[in-house]
């Protein structure tokens, strides 16, 4: 079972993702991460995640495509959060996937305003250690702490400027690749704006109904 979690910035898709990988004991694939990881051993790629740019759509699909042939060949089971975020990205997952004799079996798009991505952002929070994500208002850290002890810190591409460009990238491509599947009939919307429970919940219903497919 794959399952696509796609979403504007800050709309809790990777809070979602975690909770949801681990009810179901998928593989959580996020290329947010992944691209962090890169970004150790390769300037370009810091720069364009610090600036809120996005990696180039076929660098950042061969990425992916090699993490999961050569890193990961066994690999069933996946929640993709973060990726596809282009039409050439879900097109290219889409064909692999298929050529594997598998398939993406639900795309789900977490829906919020950019107005509420915004405020989200600004009061994000991540683990300088862990890479956990904490929300000042949603959902603080109980001590100011990360659970692993970590300092929380506010991630570059969450400052302003950063933002603005994410937002941007957002509307050009990723908004286009959900309006895109949900042309196709693949696409199940869930409101972001509800409680961290609630949203886990219809997600929940969401994959359960694939499960029984
Ligand atoms: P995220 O944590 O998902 O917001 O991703 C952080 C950064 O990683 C993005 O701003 C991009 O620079 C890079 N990145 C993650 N996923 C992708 C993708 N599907 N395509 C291109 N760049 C990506």
């Amino acid at each position: 079972m794959n399952i696509v979690l796609l979403g504007a910035p800050a709309s809790g898709k990777g809070t979602q993702a975690e909770l949801l990988a681990k009810k179901f004991n998928l593989y959580l694939l996020q290329t947010g991460a992944l691209s962090r990881e890169l970004s150790k051993s390769d300037e370009r790629i810091e720069e364009i995640i610090n600036s809120g740019k996005l990696i180039p759509q076929e660098e950042m699909t061969m990425h992916v495509i090699n993490f999961l042939t050569k890193t990961k060949p066994d690999l069933k089971d996946i929640l993709f959060e973060g990726f596809p975020r282009f039409i050439s990205q879900y097109e290219a997952l889409e064909s692999f996937l298929k050529n594997k004799g598998d398939d993406i079996d639900a795309i789900i798009s977490l829906d919020i305003s950019l107005e509420e991505a915004v405020v989200r952002i600004s009061s994000r929070r991540t683990c300088s250690k862990c890479g956990k994500t904490y929300n000042t208002i949603t959902n603080p850290a109980p001590n100011g702490v990360c659970e692993c002890g970590g300092e929380l810190v506010q991630r570059k591409d969450d400052l302003p400027e950063s933002v603005k460009v994410r937002f941007e990238y957002y509307e050009d491509n990723t908004k286009k690749l959900i309006e895109h599947v949900e042309k196709l009939g693949k696409l199940t919307r869930v409101d972001g704006t509800q409680s961290i429970e609630e949203i886990q919940k219809q997600l929940v219903d969401i994959v359960e109904k694939v499960k029984l497919k």
